[in-house]
């Protein structure tokens, strides 16, 4: 298997094909990288300045940190690999936010605008459940033009027309902008949305909660005290929601690791998130990368340090570490797998955001088609639902790893 081009030459098929113990590999890192690693390996998490190195990691040390981030997978969660069969809405691409990563976002008026009707998002997600969804997820652009209770209006026609569906809505850019526009705090804004049958949220417009970092991404967008406050919100109502991270831009590997501190620390008080999901920057149709604020970023040992780095971080807290397919492509997110990851995330169906960005991954990947793609790897596919509860297990035997804040 190999995802390298020659626009890609990050290859990293030698760290998953390197037939060496991991007890060789770590005898081989540098004695300040094997202290890190060892001590993760008896359950104490790096620190961020550990995390910050770990992330910078390559070759040797790179090698011992993925087999380490593989055994912890493999002691925490075991061989199980979920996937969650799902169809993504982004129901709109207006949006004010203007945020310099973002290719998916349009003004209203221009050629490609969109705002779909109701009726066009109910059939969208029909076509989702014919096809075996469980779940839909929902978010759009911050449409200036939406009305002061757009989000809640949405909601309740999805949950009409679909009674059982799990619906998975609203990162906290939303909510944040729905909140205001209805003049509501955000506890009482989504115990309304929660009313109109909101069960989960993303836990996207994260990228990096740093407020230094954020003010070059997007300085519109919600400031890292608020995106807490808002998940704060949504978990201490019962809402769990994912975690997520946009890696691979202007960002330093302390960032990386100063997030992920965060995330553990909410994780601590909560225990409302999911899963973890590291998301690469996709650079090629953004003005990051017109403007010359980020160069083309190869694909490779970068991702697998970050998944890597990231078990080790979120050890005990977060057990759920998935891959991306949409942002790595089916080779590289398999070989992730190998790298201490254990979910795949969904089928999507249709995925508008990081295919205007310029990824080449396609929108959708059938259940069969992951099921191969985790097999190939050694493991064992099963499909989950939203909160991470097993759906037919024939075996009956493989401990789920659920969360429920
Ligand atoms: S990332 Fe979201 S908020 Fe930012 S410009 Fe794109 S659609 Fe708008």
């Amino acid at each position: 298997m190999s995802y390298e081009t020659e626009a890609n030459p990050d290859r990293v098929d030698f760290l998953i094909e390197d037939r060496r113990s991991l007890e060789q590999r770590l005898a081989a890192a540098d004695p300040y990288t094997r202290g890190i690693l060892e001590r993760a390996l008896g359950g104490r998490r790096p620190t961020v300045d550990e995390g910050a190195h770990l992330f910078a990691l390559r070759g040797d040390g790179l090698s011992a940190l993925v087999a380490t981030a593989d055994r912890i997978r493999a002691d925490d969660v075991g061989d199980v690999v979920t996937y969650v069969v799902n169809r993504n809405v982004n129901w709109t691409n207006i949006c004010f936010v203007g945020c310099k990563f973002c290719a998916f976002a349009r003004l209203k008026g221009q050629d490609d605008a969109y705002d779909s009707p109701i009726e066009s998002v109910l059939e969208r997600i029909q076509e989702g459940i014919d096809r075996g969804a469980t779940e839909v997820c929902m978010q759009g652009g911050i449409n200036p033009e939406m009305s002061d209770r757009g989000y809640f209006e949405l909601l309740r026609a999805v949950r009409a027309a679909f009674p059982a569906l799990h619906i998975h809505a609203y990162s906290p850019m939303e909510v944040f902008y729905g909140a205001r526009r209805a003049a509501m705090d955000y506890p009482e804004y989504i115990e309304e949305l929660v009313a109109a049958g909101l069960d989960t949220m993303p836990g996207t417009a994260a990228e990096i909660l740093d407020d230094e970092v954020r003010e070059v991404l997007s300085h519109k967008k919600l400031d890292t005290a608020t995106w807490v406050r808002i998940i704060k919100a949504a978990h201490a109502a019962g809402v769990a929601t994912s975690s997520t991270l946009m890696y691979g831009h202007i960002e330093t590997p302390r960032h990386i690791a100063a997030h992920l501190q965060l995330l553990g620390r909410i994780q601590e008080e909560s225990g409302g998130f999911t899963e973890f999901v590291p998301l690469r920057f996709i650079w090629q149709e953004t003005k990051l990368h017109a403007e010359g604020l980020v160069g083309e970023v190869p694909q490779g040992q970068f991702d697998l340090a970050v998944y890597a780095g990231s078990r080790l971080m979120l050890r005990g807290l977060i057990d759920n570490i998935q891959t991306s397919w949409v942002k790595l492509g089916h080779d590289l997110a398999s070989l992730s797998l190998a790298a201490g990851c254990n979910d795949m995330g969904g089928t999507l169906m249709e995925e508008s955001i990081s295919r205007e960005a310029g990824a080449d991954s396609g929108e959708y990947t059938s259940a069969e088609e992951l099921e191969t793609m985790i097999r190939s790897m050694g493991r064992v596919p099963r499909q989950r639902n939203t909160v991470y509860d097993l759906i037919d297990d024939p075996n009956g035997g493989f401990e789920a790893h659920a969360v429920r804040p």
